[in-house]
């Protein structure tokens, strides 16, 4: 079998979006999956609208995702003298020629078309001038007028072309840069790309491509097209939506793990499973189960993967990620064994980094405020005597694990004739200031001695003002 090569080619015009990302993955899964390679080509010709912020946001949100590239990133703006050379084999061999066409008059002759009813295609005017290179030309591939182009697309099947419908391509534009159609076509040719796998918005670019391929005399790829993924509208995802952006994702606490599994999921199936890790995902995906209808993305399904994947962490691995969002809300640091104990309590329940940074609040701040309604519904003057009993005996306690202070709380309620049930909420507010939290002699065991009595002792006195 021929060793697999694909490529993930951004145009650097904004941040890495969901479907950029999807795609990406899919390429890069792919590579993995046949042991081949993963190419990385920013593809920045249009100068105009490419930045180094943007670049630079792309890479970040592949490194984040952990989308590893085997070479590259290569820069098309560094390559411009490769396709000119490629440009000068076309007009050799008679594929592509000089225009003179001013921009105005091309505009007026495009308008009289649509107004005559007729396509508003470029209409041929220097194809036969035998014009040669000069300012202000531009370079048109020379489309063959009649006949037809068939894709054999690896997801949607086979669709025909009719080659009339298409236009003399601009290739490179009169200040020397190729356009995107010829540049996409000379990089997977010499990048020895052997599958070009992308989303369908650019199918209709595929038959050119295909054109210039065969008039350079070069092997095909494969072409793969992805449908689009929609909104829970089910129209295509858009800032509408919400994020769009994978750098917005980790910014809302959501693990890479989650996303890439949520974005395979946008499209590619596998039986009903929904749970895959990396490792799973290289040996089980193929395009063949690539569907081929439209997906769609919704942040319930993500939420849920998410917490899935929070779950399933060591909490000594959790520490390192949570840390930026402790430190965000100014919380005072604490080191990373307290850090992971708590993150343990709270693991069961997050859906997001933020949502357990925010639930961490009872963890980090010495002085908690107590909710005013859960302080005066539980914090009541007749759990005083519960309170004082409490202290003293916990303070009592050389060790402070689950296994010792639950026997503390049921001799206490036994003595004073309370129900366990009734000490557990005016507990739960003193020492989280809420009425929910992870289990109480869980979160005691994680506070410690010091905190909690401390604690209890500012409800004692909250309860006998
Ligand atoms: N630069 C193109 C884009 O961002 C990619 C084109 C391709 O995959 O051929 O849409």
């Amino acid at each position: 079998m021929e060793p697999v090569i694909t490529r993930f080619p951004p145009s650097p015009t904004g941040a890495l979006h969901i479907g950029g990302a999807r795609t990406a993955l899919f390429n890069w899964l792919f590579a993995r999956s046949r042991g081949g390679k993963f190419v990385l080509r920013i593809e920045d010709t249009d100068i105009e609208r490419s930045t180094e912020e943007s670049v630079k946001a792309i890479l970040d949100a592949m490194e984040w995702l952990d989308l590893n590239w085997d070479e590259g990133p290569y820069y098309q703006t560094h390559r411009l003298e490769v396709y000119r050379e490629y440009a000068k084999k076309l007009v050799d061999s008679g594929h592509a020629y000089w225009c003179e066409c001013r921009p105005e008059d091309l505009e007026e002759r495009r308008k009289a078309a649509l107004a005559e009813g007729r396509k508003p295609k470029y209409d041929g005017a220097c194809r036969d001038k035998g014009l040669s290179e000069g300012p202000n030309r531009v370079l048109r591939f020379r489309t063959p007028q009649a006949g037809t182009t068939l894709l054999q697309d690896i997801i949607k099947g086979p669709i025909e072309f009719e080659n009339e419908e298409l236009d003399d391509l601009v290739i490179l534009k009169s200040d020397g840069i190729a356009t995107y159609n010829f540049a996409v076509v000379i990089d997977d040719i010499t990048m020895g790309i052997t599958h070009v796998i992308r989303g369908d918005d650019h199918v209709n670019n595929t038959p050119r491509q295909i054109l210039i391929y065969r008039a350079l005399g070069a092997k095909l790829p494969r072409f793969g097209h992805m449908p689009m993924i929609h909104g829970e509208d089910r129209s295509p995802l858009s800032k509408r939506h919400g994020a769009t952006s994978v750098m917005e994702y980790k910014k809302m606490g959501v693990l890479p793990e989650a996303l890439l599994n949520c974005l395979v999921r946008l499209g590619w199936s596998h039986g009903d499973e929904e749970i895959f890790s990396r490792d799973e995902l290289i040996e089980k995906f193929s395009l063949e189960n690539v569907g081929k209808s439209p997906s769609i993305f919704t942040m319930e399904k993500l939420l849920w993967l998410n917490a899935h994947y929070i779950k399933e962490k060591r909490p000594e691995d959790l520490t390192g990620l949570l840390r930026p969002f402790l430190t965000e809300r100014n919380y005072p640091g604490k080191p990373d064994a307290f850090l992971a104990g708590a993150i343990r309590t709270l693991q069961p329940r997050a859906h997001t980094l933020v949502e357990m940074a925010d639930a961490m609040r009872f963890y980090m701040v010495e002085q908690i405020e107590f909710e005013p309604e859960a302080a005066k519904k539980f914090l009541t003057a007749d759990m005083a005597g519960v309170f004082s009993r409490l202290i003293g005996e916990l303070s009592a306690l050389s060790d402070f694990g689950e296994a010792s202070l639950e026997p503390v709380f049921r001799n206490t309620a036994e003595d004073l004739k309370v129900k366990l049930g009734k000490i557990a909420q005016p507990v739960r507010v003193a020492l989280t200031g809420g009425t929910k939290s992870p289990g109480l002699f869980e979160i005691m065991e994680v506070l410690g001695k010091q905190s909690v009595i401390a604690r209890l002792q500012k409800a004692l006195r909250y309860m006998e003002q």
